[in-house]
């Protein structure tokens, strides 16, 4: 039983085997079918895969063919379109063959015409006709010449014609001049005569009566002729002023605005900038009596600027007379005002100084001060060639500096440049202008009296005054850049130059008017800006400076 057992375990396990070997069998057969299959698949990828790229190829052939096709459509569109302007242009063609064959008959034409006036000019040319057109022609030019040479004349004749009105200006002054001169001679030499007369006849002692009929005898003709050339001469004299009339005009109708001096505090205006002129030239006295009269003497601010104007002014005579010792006084009293401008008034006036040493021989003095110069030119950082110049100055001077390459520190001019960076320079430290404001006031009335004079008639037109500000000329005359000393505002709205009575107001959103403009503009304590329409109120509008 246990064999059986066993036995059929043994069959049991013999079956398994077999079942094994058929499996391994199988799984053996598996592979090679596996490794077919594979062999098998791989041909059919690459059938596929060939099949692809046929594919892709007939793909890409038949983008080729759509991008023919799309280009024949587009060529056949522009072949149209072309077609299309063919159209005008045939007619534009057989237009313009029209005109072609127009030009071209013109063209014969013209030079049919040319080949005729050259032909005729040929025949000119050898004709007298032409010889008498050039005579005739230059006979032109000459009396073109003599014409011009005429108006030349004429202008001339004009200029002298004016010159012998001024003559005769002049000689109607001389012959009165001359006629009182002679007056007065023969009054005192004739008066001499009789004093003589008289008291000769007094030194006889004869009777009163015999002595007053002589001395009324010999006065009487003396008075009467007297009296008679008094008449001549009063004659003549009052014709001087005649002269003067004509000579220059004394209407100027509204130009002059006489409002501008109705107060006594503008008289002393005027008369402080009189005075002014009057001490910048040196006129000391006649400022004075000025002062005196006029009582400036309590205004402390013009007794400063006329203690500051005597001042400048001994210095600028003492430079005149080429003495730069006050000058250089000045400079030192004032160094440190002159420092902060950076000015370079003082190291020239000790240049000139040295310079001067130089032209008196002493050259002792003139080597410290070249030493004390050079050690300015040091500290400063500035004027070494000055100094380098100076130095060769020095060496030639010792011979003869006139005749030496530095002769041009000697030349006057330097002087004059001198005085006038010396008046700049102080004018500046006291804030006052370089010119005298009379001078340029003066000076800019000149410039702009004649303009306003050709336009005096619109001026006395009372509507037009009416228009016209007070403060404002009625036409721009250009005074040049040296005298624009601010700039203008005017007003966008009422189109006036802004004064100080109607000021610039600028408003909150930044625009800017004139007041007299804002006051017209403002309702009820509000205000629309004419430009960007920004509602504000009129007070906090701020005015502006200019
Ligand atoms: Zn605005």
């Amino acid at each position: 039983h246990r064999a059986e057992d066993l036995s059929e375990k043994v069959k049991d396990l013999q079956n398994d085997l077999e079942d094994y070997n058929m499996a391994r069998m199988n799984s053996f057969c598996d592979v090679t079918k596996v490794k077919k299959e594979i062999q098998d698949l791989n041909a059919h990828n690459q059938q596929v895969e060939s099949c692809i790229e046929q594919m892709y190829l007939e793909k890409q052939r038949k983008e080729e063919q759509i991008q023919r096709l799309e280009h024949e459509l587009t060529n056949d569109k522009q072949k149209l379109d072309t077609c299309r302007t063919n159209l005008d242009y045939n007619q534009i063609k057989t237009t313009s063959d029209q005109l072609q064959y127009e030009r071209n008959s013109m063209e014969n034409e013209i030079s049919i015409l040319d080949n005729r006036m050259n032909k005729m000019r040929e025949q000119m040319l050898s004709t007298v006709t032409q010889q008498e057109a050039f005579s005739l022609i230059e006979q032109i030019s000459e009396l073109e010449i003599k014409h011009y040479q005429l108006i030349n004349d004429n202008q001339n004749f004009s200029i002298t014609e004016e010159a012998c009105e001024k003559l005769t200006n002049q000689s109607d002054v001389d012959k009165a001049i001359e006629s009182v001169q002679e007056y007065y001679t023969t009054i005192e030499t004739n008066l001499d005569s009789v004093i003589e007369q008289i008291q000769s006849t007094l030194s006889n002692p004869t009777d009163d009566k015999f002595i007053k009929t002589s001395i009324q005898n010999t006065l009487k003709p003396l008075a009467k002729q007297y009296s008679d050339k008094h008449k001549d001469l009063h004659g003549s004299i009052s014709k001087i002023g005649k002269t003067i009339d004509k000579s220059f005009q004394s209407d100027f109708g509204n130009v002059p605005i006489t409002e501008l001096f109705d107060t006594p505090e503008k008289f002393k205006l005027i008369y402080m900038i009189i005075c002014e002129d009057l001490y910048r030239q040196g006129r000391m006295s006649i400022a004075d009596k000025l002062i005196e009269e006029s009582k400036l003497n309590d205004n402390d601010l013009f007794n400063l600027e006329k203690n500051f104007l005597e001042e400048i002014n001994m210095i600028l005579e003492n430079l005149r007379e080429k003495n730069l010792l006050p000058a250089i006084d000045w400079c030192v009293r004032h160094r440190n005002e002159l420092n902060k401008t950076n000015s370079l008034l003082e190291f020239y006036l000790h240049k000139m100084r040295f310079v001067q040493l130089l032209q008196l021989g002493n050259f002792n003095e003139a080597k410290t001060y070249l030493t004390n110069l050079r050690q300015y030119s040091i500290m400063n950082g500035q004027c070494e060639q000055d100094v380098n110049q100076l130095m060769g100055a020095l060496v030639f001077a010792q011979r003869d500096l006139s005749k030496s390459p530095y002769k041009y520190l000697l030349e006057p001019h330097l002087w004059l440049q001198l005085s006038e960076l010396f008046m700049q320079q102080a004018f500046q430290q006291v804030g006052l202008a370089q010119d005298s404001p009379l001078y340029v006031v003066m000076k800019i009335g000149f410039q702009a009296l004649p303009a306003l004079m050709s336009i005096v008639n619109a001026m006395q037109n009372t509507q037009v005054c009416h228009i016209l500000s007070k403060d404002e000329l009625p036409i721009e005359i250009d005074v040049g850049q040296e005298h624009r000393y601010h700039s203008v505002f005017a007003c966008p709205i009422l189109r006036q130059q802004t004064t100080d009575q109607n000021p610039p107001m600028k408003l909150v959103c930044g625009h800017v008017i004139s007041k007299d403009a804002l006051n017209k503009l403002s309702i009820q304590n509000k205000l629309k800006c004419p430009y960007c329409p920004l509602e504000q109120s009129p007070s906090d509008a701020r005015q502006l400076f200019f």
